[in-house]
């Protein structure tokens, strides 16, 4: 059964382009050309796996859609279609919740990697074990894919808890962002190594008692990330 996977951009030309790319690599593809029209395709069709959203639209922007989306789907993959001028940081601080991005012009290959590995991430491993992992304040359930911090449900997306379960599996060890790349997005990832540090800028936002402090996510300068002290 092929992936189905929503493409928001406006231009009919470049739409065209991605849909009969993603066809020809066995995905199912449903088009819009307008915030709106994502947006109801979105909620007729709630089997949709991953969205590519296109930033500039006539009707809002492509930042906006995926808020919306997010707000109300954790499961989805959210890719952003991004021109060269536009930075990451923006996203960044826009926090809207997209899994990647990708600049254009890119090729067709570089995007069904991609959305492929979105897919084997947001299908998830098989969910045979039921152990929790526990660091506190946080709890992890490796069967439900939910973090608890106090009690208390933080919601997270696919890729968040991916890099949560990492973390919380090699508690104290200092990784290299490249480590947690491949275990997150996987070997064949061919975007920047930046993205790690998009997520764990709102991995923070989420989970920190002062984000701007952080003590459980710290930063290992010039290497990467470690998870607690
Ligand atoms: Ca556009």
């Amino acid at each position: 059964m092929g992936k189905k996977i929503l493409v928001l951009e406006d231009e009919s030309n470049i739409r065209s382009f991605i849909v009969i790319n993603l066809k020809r690599a066995g995905y199912e593809t449903i088009e819009a050309g307008t915030g709106q029209e994502a947006l109801d395709q979105i909620k007729h069709n709630p089997d949709i796996d991953v969205a590519l959203l296109d930033v500039m639209l006539p009707d809002t922007d492509g930042f906006e859609v995926c808020r919306v989306i997010r707000a109300g789907n954790k499961r989805i993959g959210i890719i952003m279609l991004t021109a060269r001028t536009q930075e990451m940081d923006k996203v960044t601080g826009l926090m809207t919740g997209a899994d990647d991005y990708v600049t254009k012009p890119f090729s067709p290959a570089e995007l069904t990697a991609r959305i492929d590995a979105l897919c084997r991430r947001t299908t998830g491993e098989p969910v045979m074990n039921t152990d929790e992992i526990a660091s506190p304040p946080f709890v992890l359930n490796t069967a439900n894919r939910t973090l608890e911090k106090n009690g208390q449900r933080v919601k997270l997306t696919q890729v968040e808890y991916a890099i949560v379960k990492i973390f919380m599996e090699n508690a104290g060890k200092a990784l290299p962002r490249e480590a947690i790349l491949e275990a997150v997005w996987g070997k064949d990832y061919v975007g920047e190594v930046k993205i790690v540090d998009v997520n764990i800028r709102r991995l923070r936002i989420k989970i920190e008692d002062d984000p701007t402090n952080p003590t459980y996510i710290n930063t290992v300068w010039g290497y990467g990330y470690k998870w607690g002290a």
